[in-house]
């Protein structure tokens, strides 16, 4: 692995980063595809289409249905999906704690109940690296517990020093697994994660243990679950000065448009959401003015694309009436078509944050793109 920061703008940084599966140029926005699949009929030859670099899988989704094992013998995530750009998986931490209902946090791990049948499952550092070393993802996430926003100082301290003790063993069973034969990527790597909820004191001496691990990367996790906007960007401001610079730094599960923007102003260059996809299932799509709601009566009759001069393939041959219409009748084509436009916006509102670093303007694009978005009939 070799990241190169390219450029730098105050404190936003344009970085290369060479992995097993290709070069990835950041900010970069993954694309998520919770198990091997992007929600809305979207093909990986589609994603390639619309720009993306990286997919992202969720291990625990992959984990209790078909699982890893079936997915190992298949040759990895890769080959199964048909992909050859970079996939990250998530540590299945996150969906343990949030799907879950009966669990039990111990030193050794999670005891809890599958959310499909119910069937009693085990997970702790070691079970977590094994299934991406089975998946064969490029980069793995570290197991962590991604404590309330609302939880008590106490819990949220204890918890991150648990957090600390699983990383010890994550890295362990990662150099264990990558140096066996059969190992599907033996060359993966791994992203410690920094917690401590909304206590800046608490993530500040954990990104400061963590950065000494010499991970690959470093993630902020447990943002974007509750807590307001602007302490998630006080939080960013306080963690992310102490994280490595020449190391990837990601922004886990987040966010908006102005989310990203905001967080790649302070040192964020890798980002991961579900909401365009979420979104455009349910006919919203983004736009450079303003979140639009297709299924409003006004786009009855209106023959524009979902945004003028934009290259994706539902607005280079379908007009908003058409896509409206596709909503009306239940026509899965119409969510596939506003999926395919919101990811397209997102990966190319990445593009010219790429371009606005490396042209040292980032600051003016930052302002108009977010003075536009908000400009529009139907604001975000
Ligand atoms: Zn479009």
């Amino acid at each position: 692995m070799e990241y190169k920061i390219l450029y730098k703008d105050g404190r936003a940084k344009r970085a290369e980063m060479k992995t097993a599966h290709g070069t990835i140029q950041t900010p970069v926005f993954m694309n998520v595809g919770t198990v091997g699949a992007i929600k809305g009929a979207v093909s990986t030859d589609d994603l390639k289409e619309i720009g993306t670099q990286v997919e992202l899988s969720n291990t625990y989704h992959l984990h209790v249905r078909t699982g890893d094992k079936l997915i190992k013998q298949f040759g990895g995530l890769h080959k199964f999906m048909h992909w050859d750009r970079p996939i990250l998986t998530d540590s299945g931490g996150f969906q343990v704690f949030s799907l879950s209902g009966l669990r039990k946090i111990k030193e050794e791990g999670v005891y809890f109940n599958s959310h499909i049948d119910g069937r009693k499952i085990f997970m702790g550092p070691e079970e977590s690296m094994q299934i991406q070393s089975n998946l064969g993802s490029t980069i793995a996430m570290a197991f962590d517990e991604c404590p309330s926003s609302v939880a008590s100082r106490e819990y949220v301290q204890a918890s991150v020093d648990r957090t600390t003790r699983w990383l010890v063993r994550c890295k362990e069973e990662m150099k264990r697994l990558n140096s066996l034969p059969d190992t599907v990527n033996r060359e993966q790597l791994l992203f410690g994660i920094n917690q401590g909820a909304v206590y800046d004191d608490i993530r500040i001496e954990h990104a400061k243990t963590i950065s000494e691990m010499d991970l690959d990367g470093y993630a902020v996790g447990g943002l974007a679950v509750g807590e307001t906007h602007d302490e998630m960007y006080r939080i960013l401001d306080s963690v992310v000065p102490y994280l490595p610079e020449d190391k990837p730094t990601y922004l886990m599960g987040v966010g908006t448009p102005a989310n990203i923007l905001e967080a790649v102003d302070r040192g964020v260059d890798f980002f991961d959401c579900v909401y365009p996809t979420r979104n455009g299932r349910h006919s919203h799509v983004y736009t450079n003015h303003g979140k639009m709601n297709l299924l409003n009566s006004k786009y009855e009759l209106d023959p524009r694309p979902l945004e003028e001069g934009c290259g994706c393939p539902a607005c280079r041959s379908y007009s908003r009436a058409y896509i409206r219409h596709l909503f009306k009748a239940k026509e899965m084509l119409g969510m596939r078509l506003c999926v395919l436009h919101n990811l397209y916006f997102y990966n190319k509102m990445m593009e010219e944050i790429r371009d606005a670093i490396e042209h040292h303007r980032y600051a003016e694009y930052k302002a108009a793109k977010l003075a536009g978005m908000m400009a529009g009939e139907e604001q975000n």
